[in-house]
């Protein structure tokens, strides 16, 4: 059951990675197991799938001390996170997708540090002033990225993108393209951040769309587990 869902996905990002000059392998999956139990992650596992995204700290680091034992399982962080609840994060996560402020930043930065460890992350960017959504506004973008490079602890690996809610996914279509045009642009102009390569972008309802202007991750919830409940 499950493995039809991630074979039916699988094809189809396949098909948007080709319509976009790409492969398969050039795409990655995050499947989004939020609110979802420890079974449901074991079944995705077994059908092939290695990297599981969760956005409550809590729920998370349950789940990863569960899975301890599976080999090559990944687990991302995609929520926002609060400063006060930094020192959770220990080495639980290969990729934080949801660095949205310079605050934020410099306190994960003295956590990582302190505990000796540089973390992986993206800068969650809010392109459309969303007043009610996370991520750092497109005014405030170089800023942060100019700070980014006083937090030795922390590596920029890329941008992340929530678009605004529309019916018909393909009113996104102009800012996933905005935003792979941000990606490159800052790509170029920031070349201290080596391994700036991630754009994360596309959800159960629009990951054909992202891929197809430019994601290279993306991050699939229900259309692999289900509806949330
Ligand atoms: C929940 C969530 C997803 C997955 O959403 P689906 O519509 O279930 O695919 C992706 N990204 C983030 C940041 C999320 O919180």
């Amino acid at each position: 059951m499950i493995g039809d869902r991630i074979r039916y996905i699988t094809e189809k990002i396949d098909r948007a990675a080709v319509r976009s000059g790409r492969r398969l392998d050039d795409i990655t999956l995050v499947a989004v197991s939020k609110t979802f139990p420890i079974e449901k992650i074991i079944d995705a596992y077994n059908s092939g799938l290695r990297i599981f995204g969760e956005s409550r700290l809590q729920e998370a680091v349950g789940k990863i001390e569960h899975l301890k034992a599976f080999p090559d399982i990944k687990f991302h962080m995609i929520g926002h996170l609060q400063t006060n609840k930094i020192r959770m994060l220990k080495d639980y996560f290969s990729l934080i997708h949801s660095v949205d402020s310079v605050h934020l930043a410099k306190k994960m930065n003295d956590y990582f540090y302190s505990i000796n460890r540089v973390q992986d992350m993206l800068i969650q960017v809010n392109l459309v002033n969303e007043p009610q959504k996370y991520g750092i506004k497109i005014e405030e973008f170089d800023e942060m990225m100019e700070k980014m490079k006083s937090f030795p602890n922390l590596r920029v690996r890329g941008l992340m993108f929530i678009p605004p809610f529309y019916d018909d996914p393909e009113m996104n279509r102009g800012n996933f393209r905005r935003m792979k045009v941000l990606f490159d642009e800052t790509k170029k102009k920031y070349k201290e951040f080596k391994e700036f390569d991630i754009l994360s972008m596309g959800m159960s309802d629009d990951f054909e769309i992202a891929i197809e202007e430019g994601a290279n991750m993306v991050r699939i919830g229900s259309a692999i587990f289900g509806e949330r409940v």
